[in-house]
């Protein structure tokens, strides 16, 4: 066994080769290797060359630790991340999540994130309440140009539907369809209330624009 390649020392990844085994795997030696996070593996000499093996698996479980992204408590305009359910959908984690309007619904944590998902739908059926006023480019009592504004305008926060509570010190973000006005919730910075915003705006005016064959300007 004097062909034995001494990679004694050497990093491989996470991995530092400590001493070779009697093992061997496809004919390479396998090496008994210490981990930065304290852990012990045996890998063989071509996994940790090649860099198949970086870790003694502790890399695998951070990245799946960090795939559950935890969000509890997060709030995503009217929703509250309660807890992740066992429920996957495309891989990604489903959140139970308490909404505003007292309902409970599942969501993925993708949807939360992007924004796609702000409510467990009571706020579409809001709009789809509402009459529709076909009138010329006033519709279900509102200017659909409007609604095709990007959200920033004349605001003291320069947001539009964001205002800033100076007793609070927080930024509450409304929307505003049909003469009705929604709270979206209160917010510690500006950022959070604007996306809370544009989310509602895309949950709220986009089916409508669609509807009429219409798109927010980008
Ligand atoms: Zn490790
Ligand atoms: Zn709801």
């Amino acid at each position: 066994m004097g062909k034995i390649k001494d990679i004694t020392g050497q990093q491989f990844g996470r991995l530092v080769a400590m001493e070779p085994t009697d093992e061997r795997y496809d004919g390479r030696v396998v090496w008994l290797c210490r981990c930065d996070c304290g852990g012990k593996s045996s890998v063989c000499s071509s996994s940790l060359v090649k860099g198949t093996t970086r870790s003694c698996g502790c890399l695998l479980r951070e990245a799946s630790a960090k795939k559950a992204k935890d969000i509890t408590g997060q709030r995503f305009g009217r929703l509250v991340a309660v807890e992740p359910t066992s429920e996957r959908r495309n891989e990604n984690v489903v959140w139970l999540c308490h909404c505003e309007c007292g309902n409970r619904c599942n969501v993925p944590v993708t949807s939360l994130i992007n924004g796609n998902t702000c409510s467990c739908g009571c706020l579409r059926v809001d709009v789809s309440k509402m009459n529709m006023d076909a009138h010329v480019g006033r519709v279900e009592g509102t200017q659909l140009s409007r609604l095709q504004k990007k959200g920033f305008g004349s605001s003291s926060t320069g947001v539009r539907g964001v205002s800033f509570r100076k007793d609070t010190g927080t930024y509450v973000a409304r929307i505003t369809l049909k003469r009705k006005t929604v709270y979206l919730g209160s917010f510690p910075t500006l950022e959070e209330a604007a996306k809370a915003r544009v989310v509602a705006e895309t949950e709220l005016f986009d089916p409508i624009l669609e509807k009429y064959g219409m798109k927010r300007e980008e």
